[in-house]
């Protein structure tokens, strides 16, 4: 493979550029290079996926992070490009809105559907299915090891019929005449940079290649129809709420025999009876009576998966936050060791008492070592939160 050329040369902008510089360079090089202004020009093709790979990488805070410090080598692996780069698919589907009115089937007479599936190697268009939604609700329980669910769905699924076809049987379609089977015509039209030859997606099969002369009886031709499906999902240690995981090819079936949309799965999580959720870390209110406060004492304290023991010192002021270090949830990219469980510890002050109660504590109230005598050297209650989270 040829040398890859640095992202900011490709796109011709400073390591400064902002969002709409970046977007603006992109946006003329992907006219210039557009494959319908470009029709089986190998070479525009090249520099149509380079720009839009460069622009994919520098629009994106945390690529351009990467890329900046690692240069090509740190793209490679999760989450950046694979060495092949984009696809054309994959171009359209992402940037397709960057060509807005351009090529959005106004001005320019483009593609008749937008950019939603773009063109396979074949030339054919290639359909996709709409991503489906899914909402997961996990208790910490759950988030705390991972799970897998198996969620029911329903969705579009290739018709069983016709295989996906959406016609009737092998005589119920045949070549689009229009284009002979490519998807694709040839067109010219008069625009104020003088005539201009375009490839457009053919009108007659709307990219097709092929024309259904008896649509299945079962799908009516569309190829699909709707049925529930028991879709399993592996959820990952360590989610977090409001975050997005998506399944390739799980999403709807296409009308005849395009490529599945994703299945996108948003996490939302239960809240806890006993615990409060800061990332890795959970927190935890115990309460004590001021006897063990006072003369110190072991507690046993829930955990996720089970209970704990924390001793307790004499003299433990309410507020004292005491942590269990690991007793926490993993972080899911595993970057972080696991987090803590942190208790904060409350001394119990009684709303009611009886008489007995009463006069013992009457007795306890004038006793010497029961005047408060604060050491003002102890930090207070902000300098020991500083203390667990610095
Ligand atoms: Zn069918
Ligand atoms: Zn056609």
């Amino acid at each position: 493979m040829a040398e890859k050329r640095d992202y900011y040369e490709v796109l011709g902008v400073s390591k400064n550029a902002t969002a709409d510089e970046l977007k603006k360079a992109y946006r003329k090089l992907a006219l210039k290079y557009h494959p319908d202004r470009n029709p089986g020009d190998k070479e525009a093709e090249e520099k149509f996926k380079e720009a839009a790979e460069a622009y994919d990488v520098l629009s994106n805070p945390e690529k351009k992070a990467r890329y900046d410090q690692f240069g090509h080598a740190g793209m490679s692996g999760a989450g950046g490009f694979g060495g092949a780069g984009m696809s054309m698919d994959d171009i359209f589907s992402q940037f397709g809105d960057i060509f807005g009115g351009m090529f959005g089937g106004g001005g320019f007479g483009g593609f008749s559907g937008g950019f939603g599936g773009g063109f396979g190697s074949g030339g054919r268009r290639v359909r996709k299915g709409s991503n489906l939604r899914i909402t997961v609700k996990l208790t910490l329980e759950e988030i705390a090891n991972g799970v897998e669910k198996k969620i029911k769905v329903r969705k579009s699924v290739p018709c069983e019929t016709c295989h996906g076809s959406g016609a009737a049987d092998k005589g119920g379609h045949k070549t689009c005449e229009t284009c002979h089977g490519s998807g694709r015509v040839a067109q010219v039209t008069q625009t104020i940079l003088g005539r201009m030859q375009q490839v457009v997606t053919c009108p007659t099969c709307h990219g097709e290649g092929e024309i259904i002369t008896t649509p299945c009886p079962a799908c009516h031709g569309e190829g699909t129809t709707k049925a529930e499906e028991v879709i399993t999902i592996r959820i990952p240690a360590g989610v977090e709420d409001g975050m997005q995981l998506s399944m390739q090819g799980k999403g709807n079936a296409a009308p005849r025999g395009g490529v599945p949309g994703d299945l996108l799965i948003l996490i939302e999580e239960l809240p806890h009876e006993l615990f409060q959720r800061d990332h890795t870390n959970l927190h935890y209110t115990h309460y004590v009576n001021f006897v063990d406060a006072a003369m110190g004492a072991t507690v046993e304290v829930p955990t996720l998966n089970g209970k704990a023991r924390l001793k307790l010192e004499a003299g433990t002021p309410s507020g004292k936050l005491l942590r269990l270090r690991g007793k926490g949830l993993p972080d899911i990219q595993n970057r972080m060791p696991k987090g803590d469980l942190i208790v904060s510890i409350q001394v119990w002050v009684p709303k009611i008492l009886n008489k007995e109660e009463k006069d013992m504590l009457q007795k306890l109230k004038d006793m010497p070592d029961m005047q408060p005598s604060p050491d003002r050297r102890e930090p207070g209650f902000f300098e020991r939160m500083k203390e667990y989270f610095s």
